[in-house]
C-alpha cells in the first residue's frame, strides 16, 4: 500500500516537538475519502480528533450519522460536531470555497487544542470519474498555498492530504484493504426523503463511476 503525503512546505525542523507529537485533527464528512484518510492516518500512528461540520448541507443528518459510525468504529471516539452558518449554496448543491472554509475552521481547532496535524480526505482529480474533485479548492496548488498561509498563522500547522495522488477508484481498493465498510459511508449531496442516495448528483456519479472502475466493470 503506497501513500503520498502532501507536505510540500517542509517543516523547518522535522525534529521539532510539534512535528513529532502526532496529535492531529481529521475533517470527517462521513464519506468514503475522509474515512479512508482517517484510517490511514491512524495506521501511521496519529492520535486524531475527528471533526464533523454542519454547514447547511442537505445531507447533514445522514452524513453526521455516518461520521459517528466511522469514528466510533475506527477511532473509538465520537466526532466533535461543529455547527457553522450555512455556506452559500449555488446550483442546488455546490458550496463555493467549502474546503477553504472548513479547513480554516479545523485549523483554528487544531491550533487551539495543540493538535498541529490537519488531515483532509481530498483525492486526486486525475481520473475520468473524479468530476467531483475538480473544484479549485481540491487542487494540490490550493492545498500547497493554504499550507503556507496556515503556517503564517501558526508555524506548527501541517496539512496532510494522504489521498491527493490517489484516484477515486483506488480509494475503493484502499478502503477494502483497510476493512472499511463502504456501504456505511455516505456522500450524496441531495439524498431522497427516505435517506437513500439520489444516484444523480456529482458525488453519486463520481462514486458509482469509481466503484465500477475499482471492480473492473
Ligand atoms: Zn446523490
Amino acid at each position: 500500500m503506497t501513500t503520498t503525503w502532501l507536505q510540500k512546505t517542509e517543516p523547518e525542523d522535522p525534529e521539532a516537538d510539534f512535528v513529532q507529537s502526532r496529535r492531529g485533527v481529521i475533517l470527517l464528512s462521513g464519506g468514503l475519502d475522509s474515512t479512508v484518510a482517517m484510517v490511514l492516518a491512524k495506521a501511521q500512528g496519529f492520535d486524531l480528533l475527528p471533526i464533523f461540520f454542519r454547514y447547511g448541507q442537505p445531507a447533514a443528518d445522514i452524513e453526521g450519522f455516518a461520521a459517528q459510525v466511522m469514528a466510533t468504529r475506527h477511532l473509538g471516539i465520537e466526532p466533535t460536531v461543529v455547527n457553522l452558518p450555512e455556506i452559500c449554496i449555488v446550483q442546488g448543491s455546490l458550496f463555493p470555497l467549502r474546503n477553504l472554509n472548513l479547513i480554516s475552521q479545523a485549523a483554528s481547532i487544531a491550533s487551539g487544542l495543540d493538535r498541529p496535524h490537519i488531515f483532509v480526505g481530498i483525492c486526486s482529480a486525475e481520473a475520468p470519474e473524479s468530476e467531483g474533485c475538480q473544484y479549485n479548492d481540491c487542487s494540490p496548488e490550493f492545498l500547497d498555498a493554504l499550507q503556507e498561509t496556515l503556517q503564517l498563522c501558526d508555524e506548527r500547522l501541517i496539512l496532510h492530504a494522504p489521498l491527493i495522488d490517489t484516484p477515486k477508484r483506488a480509494v475503493f481498493s484502499l478502503a477494502a484493504a483497510l476493512s472499511i465498510d463502504i456501504v456505511e459511508t455516505f456522500s450524496c449531496l441531495e439524498p431522497r426523503e427516505n435517506e437513500a442516495p439520489c444516484g444523480e448528483c456529482v458525488s453519486c456519479r463520481e462514486r458509482a463511476g469509481a466503484q465500477r472502475a475499482h471492480l473492473g466493470a
